[in-house]
């Protein structure tokens, strides 16, 4: 039986409990112990894969091609184990696989209920996506108090009560306002989540307090006291600079060691060594140079739908002691202005994305950067849009477009594989009414690089993984022309049939590189990610030559 930590939630939401298990699960990565995570979420979508990022921040996709909770991102970027469709959770997944079996009467005649049939589902899950490690970590989205997450406390409770303390730990997150008005701290926000908590059954072994200052030692003995909660277990989070200290945060106030000590994994847990997080704190606080991307996307006022580019980036710099600053650009205001938006950055990146809107914004940002010779990273929609542009503007076909957004285009140079593979050549019509849940190429691919391209480069091998979450691909009907008009393919599919990465010459473009998959789903701070590298010092190099070097390249 894997011990368990679960984590919840007080107070309000947005406090960062996930990146907080994270980071406690990276301390005991860090000690030796094999450490796997999981978030089990209480809204009924069966996943987040059809969910606006507006209101749930990006969809993150793992190997397997689950698309999950954007948390699902932290954990990976924290640790090192890769995680599946299993690490992820939702209501609407508990529910489908009761029904399924009820449907198939698995439950021979019972009253299928929430207690004991929801909940046992629950603890099925849990059991299965974190089976086999030293310790776990599972963090139940949303606050206790929401209706909607109570069968997953109570799943939570009977899993501790059946296996006592050494094998189940209650974690929870609160928040610990100062009011400015008082000049004092509040501790009974939290006095009233733990009171809350209590009345389903549960105790919380471990309290984190999340405060914009650290809480004073008199506040903490104060929040003991009225919680039944050990002094020493009640921890002061503090807002952070930078997120990757908070593991040192933990460590130095022995949350790791009250784990460990729970659940009697002394033998097993060697000495901390925490000097790669170190590492990339002081990089981050003393970098050595600094450069300035465009991000030109959809949903620039809710960074959180691109949070795995914007920390793909910040890796790609810190590698480099560089400081990267991101100017977010709505890519539909770019479209009929001057563009002088983009005059002043160091490099320009156009992530994946969704439908019409601003499209148009993101073929004029990749033709800007083309013709002024600024380095362009497009990830998915934005390597779309890059063959769009070319198209367009080098070819001289007007008309070409993605069949996404122009289903009547002369030249669909982006389209279903089912409407560019049809024998007559034809564009075939596109099913309006076909499921937007899980039509998607999904998950980790191998692709095949050529050799002497950027890309083959930068990775260092011919044969690469990334992951992918698209429905257009690049049209093979349009694979000639465009290499005849200097578009590189750099890199395809193992069965040759699918474009994945296309590129600019060296001799055209100091850096020009586009991909079909999602490159910063495996960016981690620990090694970063070989595209990000390369794009940060591609930038560092055009700001080291001033403006000129866009010149001097034409
Ligand atoms: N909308 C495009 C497609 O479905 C790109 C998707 C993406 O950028 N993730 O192919």
């Amino acid at each position: 039986m894997t011990p368990l930590i679960f984590v919840t939630g007080g107070v309000v939401s947005s406090l960062g409990k996930g990146i907080a298990a994270a980071s406690l699960a990276a301390i005991l990565e860090a000690r030796g112990l094999k450490v796997t995570m999981m978030k089990l979420d209480p809204y009924i979508n069966v996943d987040p894969g059809t969910m606006s990022p507006f209101q749930h921040g990006e969809v993150y996709v793992t190997d397997d091609g689950a698309e999950t909770d954007l948390d699902l991102g932290h954990y990976e970027r924290f640790v090192r184990t890769r995680l599946s469709r299993k690490n992820s959770v939702t209501t609407g997944r508990i529910y489908e696989n009761v029904i399924r079996k009820e449907r198939r009467g698995d439950y021979l005649g019972a009253t299928v209920q929430v207690i004991p049939h929801i909940t046992d589902e629950i603890r099925r899950c849990i059991d299965e996506a974190t089976e086999g490690f030293d310790v776990a970590l599972v963090e139940i989205g949303g606050t206790v108090g929401d209706i909607e997450s109570l069968p997953f406390l109570e799943a939570i409770r009977q899993v501790r009560t059946e296996r006592g303390p050494e094998k189940a730990l209650f974690m929870h997150l609160t928040l610990v306002p100062y009011i400015s008005a008082a000049g004092e701290l509040k501790t009974k926000p939290t006095q009233h989540s733990v009171k809350e908590l209590r009345s389903i059954g549960i105790q919380p072994d471990v309290l984190l307090c999340r405060s914009e200052q650290a809480v004073p030692d008199s506040e903490r003995r104060k929040i003991a006291q009225f919680t039944n909660v050990s002094e020493r277990a009640v921890i002061s989070v503090p807002d952070v600079d930078v997120l990757y200290s908070i593991p040192m945060g933990l460590h130095a106030q022995g949350l790791d060691d009250i784990v460990v000590n729970q659940f009697k994994l002394a033998d097993k847990a060697g000495p901390v060594d925490l000097s790669m997080w170190e590492d990339a704190v002081d990089a981050t606080l003393n970098p050595l140079d600094a450069v300035t991307i465009a991000v030109v996307g959809k949903y620039v006022d809710h960074q959180d739908a691109y949070k795995s580019v914007g920390e793909a980036l910040k890796h790609g710099g810190l590698r480099q002691r560089t400081k990267v600053t991101l100017k977010w650009l709505e890519a539909q205001e770019l479209e009929g202005s001057d563009m002088a938006a983009l005059a002043d950055v160091d490099g320009i990146l156009v992530p994946g994305g969704f439908g019409d809107r601003g499209f148009e914004g993101k073929v004029l940002t990749s033709q800007y950067a083309r013709e002024h010779k600024v380095p362009y990273f497009g990830i998915c929609y934005g390597m779309q849009a890059a063959v769009v542009d070319y198209a367009r503007h080098v070819l001289g076909l007007e008309g070409a477009n993605s069949t996404e957004n122009d289903r009547q285009s002369p030249d669909p140079v982006i389209g279903l594989i089912t409407e560019w593979r049809t024998a007559s050549g034809d564009v075939e019509k596109r099913d309006d009414k076909s499921d937007l849940g899980g039509t998607m190429r999904l998950g980790l691919q191998e692709q095949r690089l050529k050799p002497g391209t950027l890309a083959r480069e930068l990775y260092g091998k011919d044969v690469v993984e990334e992951r992918h979450r698209h429905r257009y691909e690049f049209n093979n009907r349009y694979r000639t022309q465009l290499e005849d008009a200097g578009l590189v393919i750099a890199g395809k599919s193992m069965d040759d049939t699918l474009v994945e990465v296309v590129e600019l010459p060296r001799s055209a473009h100091p850096w020009f590189l586009a991909c079909q998959a999602h490159p910063e789903f495996l960016s981690t701070p620990r090694a970063g990610h070989p595209l990000f590298i390369g794009f940060i010092r591609a930038a560092r190099e055009r700001k080291a030559a001033g403006q000129p070097l866009a010149e001097a390249h034409a």
